[in-house]
């Protein structure tokens, strides 16, 4: 009883501190990090987590040179940045992040919402600029996002990334493949080789039965698992 009553006031500060820190997280938008029910509300509810603005002037700076690089074909104004909340296995509460094209963000924010209220999950939405935009380190760290200026891989055309039109999601679980001509299997990331087996169960797996599918679907996205000449199952993209 006595250690009780001396460990209480102990327990109550540590959630006063969490409450602290979330509320804090949430203010500056510290995307990749853990908070709590009560932050959220003392933030203004769920809704004031899920929104689309231009580009910030210190994740514009993020972007340069890595998922973003002087070109023709998108601007600035082009492009909007959500901030959204995601869960996982977990079941915790995260801070997520994203660059899209502008036209898209709407629909974008109200997918992630109802994969959100549905506790579907997705371990980390952060920008590729944490990555230095390397599409291969953040796919191995099973990283979910959208705008990157970048070709398809291995090609010359123009990544529907690029155009902030396509998002990858919970990319290592869903990784995209292409069988070549002498019988090898070209995978990204390379360390996902044994998730190209989707006869296989295994955690965040995509298939046609899941939320996210439906979700991106009934929007009029089109699925990279669907593709009949390479797999990308991480992938789904609004063709112009
Ligand atoms: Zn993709």
């Amino acid at each position: 009883m006595f250690l009780l009553f001396f460990l209480f006031p102990l327990l109550a500060v540590a959630q006063t501190d969490s409450l602290s820190v979330s509320i804090h997280n949430l203010r500056t938008w510290t995307a990749g990090t853990t908070i709590t029910a009560e932050a959220v509300t003392a933030f203004g509810g769920v809704d004031s987590c899920f929104v689309a603005m231009p580009i910030p002037d210190d994740v514009w700076q993020r972007m340069q040179g890595k998922t973003y690089k002087p070109n023709p074909h998108i601007a600035r104004s082009d492009l909007h940045y959500l901030r959204l909340l995601h869960t996982d296995y977990d079941h915790q509460i995260h801070l997520g992040e994203m660059v899209c094209n502008r036209r898209i963000a709407d629909v974008v924010l109200d997918i992630f919402r109802q994969l959100f209220d549905a506790g579907y999950p997705i371990q980390q939405i952060l920008l590729p600029d944490v990555y230095d935009a390397d599409d291969e380190r953040q796919m191995r760290a099973n990283n979910t996002s959208c705008f990157c200026y970048r070709n398809v891989s291995g090609s010359k055309k123009l990544s529907a990334h690029a155009r902030g039109l396509a998002i990858d999601l919970n990319s290592l679980y869903n990784p995209y493949y292409i069988n070549r001509k002498n019988g090898t299997r070209y995978v990204q990331p390379s360390t996902a080789r044994q998730y190209c087996d989707r006869t296989r169960q295994f955690r965040y797996k995509i298939d046609t039965h899941d939320l996210a599918y439906r979700l991106f679907t009934r929007h009029g996205f089109t699925w990279g698992g669907s593709w009949r000449s390479c797999k990308d199952f991480q992938h789904f993209e609004l063709t112009e």
